[in-house]
């Protein structure tokens, strides 16, 4: 009888158990529909009563057109008008200043780089790299989208302005390093220690980093334009084994490579966490979910249910693992110097890029406890932390303007904040601006990625043209007071 009435109650027990699961289940399902029907996150300011101050149209005649490109580097209004100030720093880096006049505005800036990585024709360039040829509507040259575009667009976005009138109401810091490609040391550093003496706080910054990619993401209706709002860390750990020296006709049974390869092995074996999910690499995907269509949609919309199945997907390949996680990279090995000498000495390095998630401190704690062996030392020879995260809110400044001059100019893009993996000048700005954005709107299309630090690089005509208006029209957009009010939003009738 107490067998058989147990019995019952465990039937019970499972039978509530099941229905309250299912119950659960179905209750996620109709939220992430719902959030799916519903959600986009993009709408934002973009309905606002926005101040108007864009008062000098954009347009480029003809003439205009073929002068752009003729002009390529002669900003005569620039260089003599009395509004903009300029001084060359560290030799080669160029600073300018262009007062507002409301000095109750903080100033922003804005960043490129003139340097460039090196070219060499031999690699089977259809132009000379530094010829700047044009083939089929596209210029051809090394630097062409990294990062001539920029400094050759706000140079003559400010030229067209000042020749059309113009006077800020907001000021403005042009920064213009010339060794960014090997850290920015000289330019950056020293136009920062510039701006630092004056006492300069900036509203935001804007440098080079993301773009807007068309056919790029897989899945995507239309393109996007990604605003990066934080950068990787960086470090470069030396690990290196000593052992006596010796002769190769006797042995030991662990040589000092084969020590070192095996810490290597095991730092290949056991990439770092998977971090997706927690900061703005969620918010990128969650601005574009309703770009998608199902299911894709569904999932995107749902990153609270998600957020993991995604990140699993995206880490399977390199250029989206590199998103997800702190990533670890065996760049050289050395040792040995003759076929029958054992050698004492073996060393190799490792660069890793570090997710915004995760410290300097955590990865080289990482690193240790995965190599495991007392024998391999450990030296960090370079790194630094993952950037701040900048704001990305309606009451975001810099990112919403950034926003706006884009939408303004392509109504067909969706902007989102996203993560830069590469490094750029603006990491030496942290003092200056709590809020540092990387985007220029130039158009990365299936290939083009390839295209950065590799052969024929390019930029199209057509798309140089439209750098230069995005900066004409940022500068002025920059001279409202203040954002809109997110509330204004629901006011027209
Ligand atoms: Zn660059």
């Amino acid at each position: 009888m107490a067998d058989r009435s147990a019995k019952f109650n465990i039937l019970k027990l499972v039978k509530i158990l099941s229905f309250s699961l299912l119950f659960v289940v179905l209750v996620c399902f109709v939220a992430a529909i719902v959030r799916t029907l519903t959600f986009d996150v993009n709408a934002g300011l973009q309905l606002a009563h926005w101040e108007k101050t864009n008062n000098i149209a954009s347009d480029i005649n003809q003439h205009q057109r073929k002068e752009l490109l003729e002009n390529f580097r002669v900003f005569p209004t620039v260089f003599s008008s009395h509004l903009v100030q300029h001084e060359v720093v560290a030799n080669y880096s160029h600073l300018f200043w262009v007062p507002g006049s409301d000095l109750a505005l903080v100033p922003y800036m804005l960043l490129a780089h003139i340097d460039v990585v090196p070219a060499d024709e031999s690699d089977g360039w259809e132009a000379p790299p530094f010829s700047a040829k044009e083939i089929d509507g596209f210029i051809y040259g090394r630097g062409t989208i990294d990062n001539k575009q920029s400094v050759m667009g706000i140079l003559q976005a400010l030229e067209y302005l000042l020749i059309r009138g113009y006077s800020p109401r907001r000021g403005f810091f042009i920064g213009l390093g010339h060794d960014e490609e090997v850290s920015g040391f000289q330019g950056a550093m020293n136009i920062v220690k510039v701006l630092k003496k004056k006492g300069v706080q900036l509203v935001f910054v804007l440098d080079e980093g993301l773009a807007v990619l068309d056919g790029v993401i897989s899945g995507l209706q239309g393109p996007a334009a990604l605003i990066g709002v934080t950068e990787k860390g960086q470090a470069t750990v030396k690990l290196s084994v000593f052992k006596a020296p010796g002769h190769s006709s006797m042995p030991p049974r662990e040589s000092s490579i084969g020590i070192l390869a095996g810490a290597v092995k095991r730092l290949e074996d056991n990439p770092m966490p998977m971090l997706f999910g927690g900061g703005p690499d969620r918010r990128t995907f969650e601005h574009l979910a309703h770009k998608f269509g199902l299911p894709l949609k569904f999932v995107m919309s749902n990153m609270w249910l998600f957020s993991s199945l995604i990140g699993r997907v995206l880490e399977r390949r390199p250029d989206t693992n590199a998103f997800v996680r702190t990533t670890t990279a065996v760049t050289m090995f050395n040792s040995g110097v003759k076929v029958n000498v054992l050698p004492s000495l073996a060393e190799a390095y490792v660069n890793m890029r570090i997710h915004p998630a995760q410290s300097l401190q955590e990865v080289l704690e990482f690193i240790q406890s995965t190599v495991g062996d007392e024998r391999v030392k450990m030296e960090l020879v370079n790194g630094f932390d993952p950037l701040p995260v900048s704001s990305y809110d309606e009451t975001s400044f810099g990112f919403q303007t950034i926003k706006k001059t884009v939408l303004d100019q392509f109504p067909q893009v969706t902007v989102a904040p996203g993560i830069c993996i590469g490094n750029t000048d603006s990491r030496h700005y942290t003092d200056l601006a709590k809020d540092i954005y990387r985007f220029a709107p130039t158009w990365i299309r299936p290939g083009d990625t390839q295209r950065f630090h590799g052969i024929d690089e390019r930029i199209s005509k057509k798309n140089y043209e439209e750098l230069v208006i995005f900066y004409f029209n940022l500068i002025q957009n920059c001279d409202i007071k203040e954002l809109p009010s997110p509330h204004s939003a629901g006011h027209e009738l």
